[in-house]
């Protein structure tokens, strides 16, 4: 016999668990008896695919037993079985996509709220259990194994004799205490309304001995009998009718089967008839999962052909933009032992995948039109998915995904449609504006941003690294292409005014030359602007590449030393101007030293680095002193 210890991980769960003041305790059954159902569903699925494994259908039965003297619950299948060693790995340490979140939450409450909503598995047993027994034979082994816990000291795993494969599970119930009473989970209808409740959707047959009344006979007298049972009703959730599944069903199936200690955000549940004929049940989850942005995270749906599961996580039934979504799909139109090859060709397949992606669409778009709060926390979590997806492909997908997306409005002070936007635009505005910072404060502190503003014009602001890229591939929405509001091209004034600007421009083009001079070129133009109000000086780009892109490009390896084309822009309405020309006709040297300092400056309002700051920090001292 060898006895062990637990992962420190483990440890604590167990620990909890024992020490649990959770009310709901009966929910330990539900997580036994669906480890049942899943050991076989492995084990038919196996029998499909490997000619050496048959079953007889009529075996797979979870069987359930309690002996009252003994105080035990057994549960019983004849699922795959587990080997000695994964006896140990399988129950020795917690490797559940659950525990991740466990570790973020510390304080007690929250524990109760992940037992309550989540179960936490197998260890859930302890919460009314104080020895558990898992006896054990693997298909892949001649031996079977029984590993037995107290709880956190550890546990035992030791051969013995068992003739069928499959495992059985027995749990000792605890004696009753001052503050519970666990005996109440040794009799007989209890058990079954706790199996009626939980798991009644369970494919298999859970089979019990009910206990039943009758008269003796020739008698008055009444006995107890018992009679084998199949207490569930082995409609799996998703072919039940809409109308008679509770949101907590729709829930607790969610939680207990995605692995998620949190409710979904929305539930698709729908059944399609025609050339292929199918179910599905989809969730969009309430946050993004934890492992969502590593090579780990597979995206996929449950492919399930006539109730019986062919493919964990099938990434054909589901686009990249949705790959947050999960859930299941059954089909009778899919074979049964189809090879994972030959189902990325399946026809079937494809028209499934086109429908569930439209479904998802257009729930989307009607929880867009019809609850915009729910939309809108949507969109904060899987928004940016949305986006890459409009992006990817060079842009494929963005009619698809064009009217989903959201941005933040100047004038609205909210997320908003480009529908929204392009239908209240100005009269004769041309283009939607749009600019870019990290947060919507500093774009607000932009100066660019002033006299638009100022004028009136909705400007979107671009807070995500995506969202120039996304603009650039979708290049126009309902005939009206994007403008970057830093861009040196915004045309805000009208003809006299121009011409003025024009002529201050002229009349000061040596000064300018001079000035790009003395920045080493690294500016494309210098140049008067009348786009600021009250600022001196910005920087805005002409061509594709926008300082803000820029900047993200820079971030990516192999990317390094892109360059947006930029354009100093001088207030000619600030008093700084007038200095400049002085400066101009008087000091070229002192003009030097203001260029480079207002060049510094219109650098930091976007964000940029500068290369000198030494050099530009004894130079503003200077002017300070004069
Ligand atoms: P989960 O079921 O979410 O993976 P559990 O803590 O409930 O987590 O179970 C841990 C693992 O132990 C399961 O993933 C499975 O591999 C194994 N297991 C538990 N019960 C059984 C069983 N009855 N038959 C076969 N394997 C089982």
């Amino acid at each position: 016999m060898k006895n062990k210890e637990f992962k420190a991980e483990s440890k604590r769960l167990l620990d909890l668990m024992i020490n649990s003041i959770y009310t709901n305790k009966e929910i330990f059954l539900r997580e036994v008896i669906s480890n049942a159902s899943d050991a076989m569903d492995k084990l038919h699925y196996r029998s499909l695919t490997d000619d050496k494994i048959s079953i007889k259908k009529s075996d797979l039965k979870i069987r359930v037993d309690i002996d009252k003297e003994a105080r035990t619950i057994t549960v019983e299948d004849k699922g795959c079985g587990m080997t000695e060693e994964e006896l140990d790995k399988n129950l020795g340490t917690i490797a559940r996509s659950g525990s991740f979140a466990f570790k973020e939450e510390n304080e007690k409450k929250k524990d109760i709220d992940i037992i309550g909503q989540f179960g936490v598995g197998f260890y859930s047993a302890f919460m009314v259990s104080d020895i558990v027994t898992v006896e054990s034979k693997s298909i892949d082994s001649d031996k079977a194994f029984r590993w037995t816990s107290k709880g956190v000291d550890g546990y035992s795993i030791e051969e013995c004799e068992k003739e069928d494969v499959g495992t059985r599970v027995i749990l000792h119930i605890k004696e009753d205490s001052e503050e519970e009473n666990y005996s109440k989970f040794l009799e007989n209808y209890n058990i079954q309304d706790i199996i009626k409740k939980y798991s009644d959707y369970i494919r298999y047959p859970i089979e019990m001995q009910v206990e039943k009344s009758r008269k003796k006979e020739g008698s008055e007298e009444w006995e107890t009998y018992y009679e084998l049972e199949t207490i569930n009703s082995m409609v799996p959730l998703w072919k039940k009718s809409k109308k008679v599944i509770k949101d907590e069903e729709y829930d607790n199936f969610y939680m207990n089967k995605f692995h998620d200690y949190e409710k979904p955000l929305k539930v698709i549940h729908s059944s399609a008839e025609g050339v292929y004929t199918y179910n599905s049940l989809l969730y969009i989850p309430s946050h993004l999962p934890f492992d969502y942005y590593t090579k780990e995270y597979e995206k996929g749906l449950q492919l399930y052909s006539s109730g019986v599961l062919i493919m964990e996580k099938c990434p054909e039934l589901i686009p990249d933009y949705f790959g947050f979504v999960k859930g299941l799909v059954d089909s009778e139109d899919l074979s049964l032992n189809i090879s994972r090859e030959l189902l990325q060709h399946d026809r079937g397949l494809k028209v499934i995948a086109k429908n569930i992606e439209n479904k998802i669409k257009s729930e989307l778009e009607d929880m867009l039109a019809n609850d915009r709060e729910k939309y809108e926390e949507f969109f904060k979590i899987f928004g940016t998915q949305l986006k890459f997806g409009a992006y990817s492909e060079y842009g494929i997908n963005k009619e698809k995904l064009q009217d989903l997306l959201l941005f933040y409005s100047s004038t609205e002070k909210k997320l908003v449609t480009l529908k929204e936007y392009v239908e209240r635009m100005k009269e004769g505005q041309k283009e939607i504006y749009y600019a870019c910072s990290e947060t919507v404060d500093k774009i607000d502190m932009l100066p660019q941003v002033e006299l638009l503003k100022d004028k009136g014009f909705e400007i979107l602001y671009f807070t995500e690294n995506v969202d120039e890229f996304v603009v650039q591939v979708l290049r126009e929405y309902m005939g009206k292409t994007f403008k970057n509001a830093s861009s040196g091209s915004v045309d805000l004034d009208n003809i006299d005014e121009k011409e003025k600007l024009d002529k201050a421009n002229e009349e000061s083009k040596d000064m300018f030359e001079e000035m790009k001079k003395v920045l080493n070129s690294e500016v494309e133009e210098v140049r008067f602007t009348h786009r600021l109000k009250n600022h001196p000086v910005c920087l805005t780009s002409e061509g594709s590449i926008s300082v803000e892109m820029e900047k993200t490009l820079n971030q990516m390896p192999m990317n390094e030393g892109i360059k947006a084309k930029t354009i100093l822009e001088i207030n000619e309405n600030h008093e700084v101007a007038k200095k400049l020309k002085e400066l101009f006709a008087s000091n070229k040297e002192e003009l030097a030293k203001y260029t480079k300092v207002l060049y510094a400056q219109a650098r930091l309002i976007e964000g940029l680095q500068i290369e000198n700051p030494t050099e530009i920090s004894s130079l503003m001292c200077e002017i300070m002193c004069k």
